[in-house]
């Protein structure tokens, strides 16, 4: 079902244990988080749990007539986007001319949480490294044409995405951290900042810059200890990007 998800926005959206309906006829919401004390049904009851004979509490409507609220917490979500990524950026990543991969590294999406009703995360490959932002609740994604830029404001401040598509990932939005990646040693290096950078991104104490600024760009190896999260936007937005 996941791999239909980009097909069918509004068609194949799936009832979760949280997800909220209401009645077309009078407007009842049914909050599993609540049930539904009229038909005694326990809090913590799915939609599609409740017992076949279940009907709108206020009008009597039978089920069908419910339909699937589409903003605050309850909207339905679109599945996490990692396994998607990985598969379509494996398959380009046979198409890369040699010389442009760093063949030490591996494509892994990193981190790919839900933020603000998007999954963001940080598509990890051998020729780049970028934030990307994915629909994770439809009515709250902000379309992009590809290759058209929008700004998006994180904690630790503004950035610039572009947007992109690809068949089998569906659109996504994606902010170049780095591009070539011949600075790093090794996989787990990479990874290493790709999770540094997703967490500094989200820390508000990287909004400030402080007096003691100095040069750190992340280096590869075992140097976790000296790449704070600070240190990693500082040194990659603040020290200049790499054009596009
Ligand atoms: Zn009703």
């Amino acid at each position: 079902m996941s791999t239909l998800a980009f097909q069918g926005f509004g068609h194949e959206r799936e009832i979760g244990p949280a997800t909220r309906l209401e009645c077309k006829i009078c407007w009842t919401v049914y909050d599993p988080a609540e049930g539904d004390p009229v038909w005694q049904i326990p809090a913590g009851t799915p939609f599609d749990r409740l017992p076949p004979h279940w009907t709108c509490p206020n009008c009597s409507a039978t089920r069908e007539q419910f339909m699937v609220l589409g903003d605050a917490d309850g909207e339905p979500t679109l599945p996490d986007p990692s396994p998607r990524l990985d598969a379509a950026f494996r398959a380009a990543a046979t198409r890369m001319p040699p010389g442009l991969v760093n063949v030490a590294l591996d494509v892994e999406a990193v981190g790919f949480a839900p933020w603000q009703g998007h999954w963001l995360g940080v598509m990890v490959t051998p020729w780049f490294m970028n934030l990307m932002l994915l629909p994770r609740a439809q009515s709250r994604w902000q379309s992009l044409r590809v290759g058209d830029k929008r700004t998006v404001q994180f904690p630790a401040g503004i950035y610039e995405f572009i947007g992109a598509s690809e068949p089998s990932v569906g659109e996504y939005q994606s902010c170049s951290l780095f591009s070539p990646m011949d600075q790093f040693e090794n996989h787990e290096a990479a990874r290493l900042v790709a999770q540094l950078a997703r967490q500094a991104l989200l820390d508000p104490a990287n909004a400030e810059q402080p007096e003691d600024a100095r040069d750190a760009r992340p280096a590869a190896g075992d140097e976790d200890e000296a790449i704070s999260k600070r240190d990693f936007l500082r040194g990659r937005f603040a020290g200049g990007g790499d054009g596009d």
